[in-house]
């Protein structure tokens, strides 16, 4: 179980992040929550997740285009809460463009936000984990990990390559008490998806439950976004005895998108 169990996890004052953060913290963990900001809202959030789940829960800063921010955030993660177990490898960005018109700076910047960041993050993790007896890595993936769409280059092939590195990292902790695997959600709800609602209702003509799922959830046959919450019920199962042997795979959150 989770209970009492330091878990960081990137990427989570917002969306799918906020919503593991907020799972683990009330299955009993104690969470670090991050971003690139260092807002009084930031601190304040983590105060109202460690009252309401009677956990503790704190919020560091630190910018993970930045390798040696990603690593740092590890380290003072470990600094402040005495031990890191869990690593939920999360934030992201997307940017949507043909490839030959792609900006090369957005390319390095999701390539180093998606993908890089992962492997400082785990590089920082691990000695902590082996040090402990015990450790999970969990990756935060996509539907785009296994599966294209046009438009979408850097995103698909930063989230290709966070599948392919969480085999690495399974392999190389094969056996150890340590797993590593990928969630891969299709649509999620969260404020960035919400946003698009309106603006595609617009586009296209449409009232908001053709929009929903005639364009967007188009890919996802159950025609449902996934929760936010049903991704942090799967981090905690992920980081639970039943998952021991389950390492170095993928776990599809996105309605049967990937079947199709
Ligand atoms: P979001 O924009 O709500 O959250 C992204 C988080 O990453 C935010 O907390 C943001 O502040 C943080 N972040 C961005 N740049 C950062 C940086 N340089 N340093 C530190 N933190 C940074 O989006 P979301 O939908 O919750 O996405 C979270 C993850 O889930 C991403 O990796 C995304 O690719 C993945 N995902 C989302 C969906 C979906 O439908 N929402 C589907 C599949 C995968």
């Amino acid at each position: 179980s989770v209970k009492d169990k330091v878990a960081v996890v990137t990427g989570s004052n917002s969306g799918i992040g906020l919503g593991v953060a907020e799972e683990l913290a009330r299955q009993g963990a104690r969470v670090v929550l991050n971003s690139y900001t260092d807002s009084e809202d930031d601190h304040a959030l983590a105060a109202r997740i460690a009252e309401d789940h009677g956990t503790e829960c704190i919020y560091v800063s630190a910018d993970l285009s930045n390798g040696d921010a990603c690593r740092a955030l590890i380290e003072t993660a470990a600094q402040k809460m005495g031990r890191v177990d869990i690593l939920v490898n999360n934030a992201g960005i997307q940017h949507v463009a043909g490839i030959d018109e792609f900006p090369a700076e957005k390319w390095d910047a999701i390539i180093a936000i998606n993908m890089t960041s992962n492997f400082h993050t785990t590089a920082a993790a691990l000695p902590l984990m082996r040090k402990a007896g015990w450790g999970r890595v969990v990756n935060i993936a996509s539907a785009h990990g296994l599966t294209a769409s046009p438009y979408k280059s850097a995103y698909v092939a930063a989230k290709h390559g966070v599948v392919g590195m969480t085999k690495v990292v399974a392999l190389e902790t094969a056996q150890e008490p340590i797993t590593a695997n990928a969630i891969c959600p299709g649509y999620v709800m969260t404020p960035l998806v919400e946003k698009q609602i309106p603006e595609t209702m617009e586009k296209y003509g449409m009232d908001r439950d053709t929009a929903v799922k005639e364009v967007l959830l188009a890919r996802q046959p159950s025609k449902e976004f996934a929760t936010v919450e049903q991704i942090g019920g799967t981090v905690a199962f992920l980081c639970s005895d039943a998952a021991t042997q389950i390492t170095g795979t993928t776990i599809s959150v996105d309605g049967g998108w990937t079947a199709l």
